[in-house]
């Protein structure tokens, strides 16, 4: 079930310098459980019932404040496509009980509680006669890794609209790097798949645990992994990318069969300011192509046409070269 049958549609939205109790009073009368904030239809913030009585209870409701001083800035949006079970992820791993709905030019059409969907979720689990055939569907949709417990490549899309969004409304980029195990298929022809299953739960963790509050780590499929930077440019990802990449090489996961003599992984990092999220995966994958045939365990950036006008680069660059040009 995708969410544009469960949606609610938005009768009213709120401008960010409205007063706190004009939009309090919207919600009071009309039962709501937010408010939205919109900026030319785009959702640019959100109020909920719950940061109201906690905003109450630090004194911070006076008849001044506006709403915009104190929503919760860029909530993260879907689209009405999104599959029922993956926005139900997205509400368990966010700790969201609210989830506005876009189009895809990020406009507001919708919006569909926590609530809407446990209820949706347990009408067709009820309707169902086949609990095998449930539990099997649940766990192909599911948007969690079984090997690493990282979010899959099905839960890439939300996280990745949702940055592209925030980096176009304000003017600055995200970025993104595809992470590839090198000489991989060698290690599980000579050690067994289970040990490169080990040996992929290994760099798993060193991507994990080497993370920003700020950035996101995904399995992309088979010996790949897509980082994901918001709010950070080719140059401040280029350094956190080429970090990682030395602490997996640290770490001297053995590998005999690389010509390197121990585990590595090779890096292509890509930045884009657009919604174009497909575009900037292509372009972090191109320079993954590049940090291969310069011989593995590096990184490179990519040609990056979409931040050009940002940055003066001119040229596909390794990090030992310099960056800008
Ligand atoms: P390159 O350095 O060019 O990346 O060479 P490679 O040998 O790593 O080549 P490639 O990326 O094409 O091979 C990926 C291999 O990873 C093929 C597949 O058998 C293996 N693989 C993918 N997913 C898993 C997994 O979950 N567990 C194990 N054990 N192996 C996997
Ligand atoms: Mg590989």
């Amino acid at each position: 079930m995708k969410l544009r049958e469960l949606m609610s549609p938005i009768t009213i939205t709120h401008s960010a310098d409205e007063s706190l109790k004009s939009v309090l009073s919207v919600i009071a009368a009309r039962h709501y459980s937010c408010a939205l904030i919109c900026e030319y239809e785009k959702p640019t913030g959100i109020i909920t019932e719950r940061d109201i009585v906690r905003l109450a209870a630090a004194g911070r409701i006076n008849d001044e404040v506006t709403v915009g001083e104190l929503m919760t800035k860029d909530p993260i949006c879907v689209s009405a496509d999104t599959e029922l079970l993956d926005a139900l992820e997205v509400c368990r791993s966010r700790s969201l009980r609210h989830l506005p709905i876009v189009d895809n030019t990020q406009r507001l059409i919708g919006l569909v509680t926590q609530t809407d969907l446990v209820k949706a979720h347990v009408a067709t689990f009820e309707a169902s006669d086949q609990l095998k055939d449930q539990n099997k569907k649940l766990h192909i949709l599911s948007v969690e890794d079984p090997l690493t417990g990282l979010p899959n490549r099905r839960a890439i899309e939300i996280d990745l609209k949702h940055a592209a969004a925030v980096a176009q409304r304000q003017s600055s980029p995200y970025s993104l790097a595809l992470i590839d195990i090198d000489y991989f298929k060698q290690f599980n022809d000579n050690y067994g798949h289970q040990a490169g299953d080990e040996a992929v739960v290994h760099i798993a963790e060193l991507l994990r645990t080497n993370l920003r509050a700020s950035d996101k780590i995904f399995r992309y499929g088979g010996d790949e992994f897509l980082f994901l930077m918001p709010l950070t440019s080719l140059e401040g990802a280029a350094i956190v990318v080429q970090r990682i990449c030395d602490k997996i090489a640290a770490s001297q996961f053995r590998h005999e069969f690389s010509d390197l003599g121990f585990l590595s992984v090779s890096i292509g990092v890509a930045s884009s300011y657009t919604t174009d999220w497909k575009r900037a995966i292509e372009d972090a994958d191109a320079a993954l192509y590049d940090a291969k045939d310069a011989g593995r365990n590096q990184i490179c950036l990519a040609e990056c046409t979409q931040v050009s006008e940002f940055w003066d680069l001119s040229k596909r660059t390794e990090l030992d070269s310099p960056i800008v040009n």
